[in-house]
């Protein structure tokens, strides 16, 4: 397998084609963004700890009978995943209230969600994200109806194997973004990466933000909180 020219940089990863048609490089940068990437900094280690840690989420999900863009890991910053058309909508599951959720609707922060939510975003920086709902993906075209079913059941079981998972460790699993796109057998694949750059996770004692909103609220030792919360799974960084 041969890395081949860079096909997209995006605001955190990479991606570079290779000689398999079927096949990308994504490569983890120590680049974090917030706020729609008005803010970007470099955050010694992220690349790798987010890259270990997504691939070992990726494997556990795919063992649970997700089907994932997982293929192997190439090196500190490197995993070889399925190449995937993306499908342009961001899938958020909340078991507690946090982020715009509380913005929007003015509830109290780590308010319990029963039963927890499912949400839908237009993956559109310039536009900032905006909230849609399940017509508007089959009325734009940016799924068919049947994808959507689908990435809504999976987001679901997402929830269920990650919740018990990170609740093993003593961390509640608040919310999360998935992205899914659609592999070379039409086939709906979870792609892009899950890493505590896209989810929320709070120590179930202290309440401890151990995920991004260090980040977006300067709350300091941003990557010591990702590291912890691998060492806790016992992802291998
Ligand atoms: P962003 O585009 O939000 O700035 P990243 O920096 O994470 O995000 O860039 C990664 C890009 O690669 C994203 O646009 C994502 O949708 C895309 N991507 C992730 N996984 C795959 C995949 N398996 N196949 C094709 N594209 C992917
Ligand atoms: N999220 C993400 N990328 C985005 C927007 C949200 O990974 O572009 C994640 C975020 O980290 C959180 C969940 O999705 O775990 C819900 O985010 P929310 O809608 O509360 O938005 P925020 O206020 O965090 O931008």
């Amino acid at each position: 397998m041969e890395k081949r020219e860079e096909l997209y940089r995006g605001k955190a990863k990479s991606v570079y084609k290779t000689d398999d048609a079927d096949r990308l490089i994504l490569l983890f940068r120590n680049d974090t963004s917030a706020f729609d990437g008005k803010r970007i900094e470099q955050l010694d280690r992220k690349g790798m700890v987010n890259n270990k840690f997504n691939a070992f989420i990726m494997q556990k999900l795919e063992a649970a009978g997700i089907p994932t863009q997982f293929d192997k890991l190439l090196a500190d910053n490197e995993v070889l995943v399925k190449k995937l058309d993306m499908i342009p909508v961001e899938c958020v599951v909340r078991n507690y209230a946090a982020g715009s959720l509380v913005k929007r609707l003015g509830v109290e922060e780590g308010l319990k969600l029963n039963p927890y939510t499912f949400e839908l975003f237009l993956k559109d920086d310039a536009k900032g994200d905006p909230f849609i709902n399940e017509s508007h993906v089959v009325a734009f075209g940016w799924g068919t109806a049947e994808q959507l079913a689908k990435m809504k059941e999976l987001s679901l079981k997402v929830n269920d194997v990650l919740s018990k998972l990170f609740d093993d460790v003593g961390l509640l699993l608040v919310d999360f973004k998935l992205e899914f796109g659609v592999f070379s057998d039409g086939s709906i694949v979870l792609g892009d990466e899950f890493s505590p750059d896209g989810c929320r996770l709070w120590d179930k004692d202290t309440k401890k933000k151990m995920d991004k909103d260090r980040f977006r609220q300067g709350l300091g030792d941003v990557i010591e909180a990702y590291e912890e919360v691998a060492h806790r799974l016992g992802v291998p960084l």
